[in-house]
């Protein structure tokens, strides 16, 4: 299959697909780590999340009936795909398929 052609890209499908997809693993206080398929090219990628301020935290997965935040404060990660595929015109200072999206990570 080929792969899609390097584009910097957002869509809201993009944040709900990883909302639902990515793991979330508490490392340390203020530590943690993403990890989860891509939405737009589904390479599996981590991104290391430090949120000093908190000591713990969790993502938050965000579902149609839920409008309201949770309680505690809510942080905003954006994520950036990392992927290590050769996405047709990518400039060669970029890595991954130019797709980012925004999780919400809230203290626990
Ligand atoms: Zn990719
Ligand atoms: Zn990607």
């Amino acid at each position: 299959m080929p792969l899609e052609p390097y584009e910097e890209v957002s869509h809201p499908s993009f944040e709900e697909e990883a909302a639902k997809e990515f793991s979330f693993t508490q490392l340390g206080p203020g530590t943690a780590e993403l990890r989860g398929p891509c939405p737009r090219c589904r390479t599996v990628i981590r991104v290391p999340v430090v949120t000093s301020t908190y000591k713990s935290f969790r993502l938050w997965r965000r579902s149609r009936a839920q409008q309201l935040p949770p309680p505690g404060e809510v942080h905003e990660e954006i994520v950036i795909c990392t992927c290590e595929e050769d996405h047709p015109g990518r400039p060669a200072d970029r890595i991954g398929c130019g797709a980012f999206w925004r999780l919400e990570i809230t203290s626990a």
